[in-house]
């Protein structure tokens, strides 16, 4: 029902209210649905446990003392037998398929914002209350809010029994189906969030971009930067650009390596910088700080979050060239003085694609900590110096409290972890970009909302069976498209 209301261009009204409470309820109703299916898991591994013993009474004591190596090989020949069967698989997709349709359409509709075909209408006023494509990338964005998506991670870890505790023989016994299920269902959360985040960051681009040209017309945003619409009665504008720099500041701690280059956070985060310079230019038009104090408070929190979220991106080896490169510097600050950070918005702002290159440093960290940058020029010693900015990145994120390299704040650092240190089921699956377990059209141009849900899509694999379409006209566009030179 949902996808047909959003579809529709008349249920816009409706749509509209169906977000909010979707928005709402989604991630209960997903968690309650999880905490479910993990019982379920359990009262299926306290069987299997149980008629284990059952076996391992008739085979004897002769494999005593074998160690917990026989127990677990023994617990791969019982679940081999099938002992226990008829569980069924928790799916992201079957149970948040909302998410993927909503992530198509907006696609679709960034896609068609200049040529008038958007759902969103001719953006008369993009960013107001009422904006649906706004509407549509804050719920999506709020798919890797830390309270959404994420944290439903603890719910897909098989739960450790007595048995596992006390070490005896039934170690493993149906832990290792579990371990493999709980795998996948991570896949698919992973891959959901990295599907939210990935479309929401070039439709957040868009957004900002299309929010600048309607602010340069004349006479249109004054009244929007002191109009007073919010629920919590706060300043419209200021408080949507702030919206959209929490979203950029959550997409990019949650999303993996490979969705956010796809995604190019660095034409978002210019964008964005364009959007609060305009913001900022408004205000001291209109009286300066002093007479709007809570633009003011949005302004410098927005420019904060995405300073912040250049250091996240620079704290990642895995984006140390795709992402961001060399935006980072630090310099040493004396002792007892407290640390501080510029972000050079305008730097950001003028930056351009595709490789946002930059002259000098976006934001600078003034701290103790970027002692070890002393005589060193951002100009001539940045490759040199790459792993010291990093390790100041990750610093100066948890002195802040921002992300915490440890909380497993990134669910893929914690793939990489358990990839990197074999750990058990050494298989453990990183997930895809594009995502291999959602079922969705992969052609990015792909208007295709049939059906009750993107599942119900007749999708069918391209021969190199990692991507699918919803038909040969998608198959065809997005072949020319790119696909042609990543297709084995
Ligand atoms: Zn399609
Ligand atoms: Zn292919």
């Amino acid at each position: 029902m949902l996808r047909y209301l959003v579809v529709k261009d008349a249920a816009r009204g409706v749509a509209m209210s169906y977000f909010d409470s979707i928005g709402v309820l989604l991630m209960p109703l997903l968690r309650a649905s999880l905490q479910r299916w993990q019982q379920q898991r359990l009262r299926l591994r306290l069987r299997q446990q149980q008629q284990y013993a059952g076996v391992a009474a008739i085979v004897g004591a002769a494999d005593e003392g074998a160690g917990t190596r026989g127990g677990s090989a023994k617990s791969a020949t019982c679940s081999s037998e099938g002992v226990v069967r008829g569980d069924k698989m928790w799916s992201v997709q079957a149970e948040a398929g909302v998410m993927v349709t909503l992530a198509k359409l907006v696609r679709w509709d960034v896609a068609h914002l200049s040529d008038g075909r958007s759902r969103s209408g001719g953006m008369p006023n993009p960013f107001g209350v009422d904006s649906l494509l706004l509407a549509m990338i804050s719920f999506l964005a709020s798919g890797c809010n830390s309270s959404s998506l994420p944290s439903l991670l603890p719910l897909a870890t098989p739960a450790p029994t007595a048995a596992q505790q006390g070490g005896d023989c039934l170690v493993g016994v149906g832990g290792g189906e579990w371990a493999l299920a709980a795998a996948v269902v991570r896949r698919g959360l992973g891959e959901m969030a990295d599907l939210c985040g990935g479309e929401a960051l070039p439709a957040i681009a868009a957004l900002s971009e299309e929010m600048v040209a309607f602010m340069k017309r004349p006479g249109s945003a004054n009244r929007m930067l002191t109009g007073v619409g919010s629920p919590n009665g706060q300043p419209v504008l200021s408080a949507t650009v702030k919206l959209l720099a929490v979203s950029v500041f959550n997409i990019v701690c949650h999303c993996s390596p490979a969705a956010l280059m796809a995604a190019v956070p660095q034409r978002t985060l210019a964008a964005m910088a364009r959007l609060v310079r305009e913001v900022e230019k408004r205000m001291r038009r209109l009286g300066g700080a002093a007479a709007n104090p809570t633009v003011a408070f949005d302004v410098q929190q927005s420019s904060g979050l995405l300073s912040l979220a250049v250091m996240v991106l620079t704290s990642d080896e895995a984006l140390r060239v795709a992402c961001v490169p060399g935006w980072l510097w630090g310099t040493p600050r004396p002792r007892g003085s407290d640390d501080q950070v510029d972000c050079e918005l305008q730097q950001l702002s003028n930056l351009t694609g595709p490789d946002y290159a930059t002259t000098c440093p976006i934001v600078r960290v003034h701290s103790t900590m970027a002692a070890s940058l002393a005589g060193k020029t951002w100009r001539t010693d940045r490759e040199a110096c790459w792993p010291m900015v990093m390790a100041l990145a990750r610093k100066h994120l948890q002195t802040q409290k921002a992300f915490s390299v440890g909380s497993k704040v990134r669910w893929w650092s914690e793939s990489f972890v358990r990839r990197g240190g074999g750990g058990e089921g050494g298989g453990e699956a990183v997930w895809h970009w594009p995502p291999r377990s959602l079922r969705l059209c992969n052609n990015p141009g792909c208007g295709n909302f049939g059906g009750a849900s993107e599942e119900e899509l007749d999708l069918k694999k391209c021969r190199c069976r990692a991507v699918r379409y919803c038909g040969p006209a998608c198959q065809k566009e997005h072949w020319h498209a790119g696909h042609k030179a990543v297709c084995m």
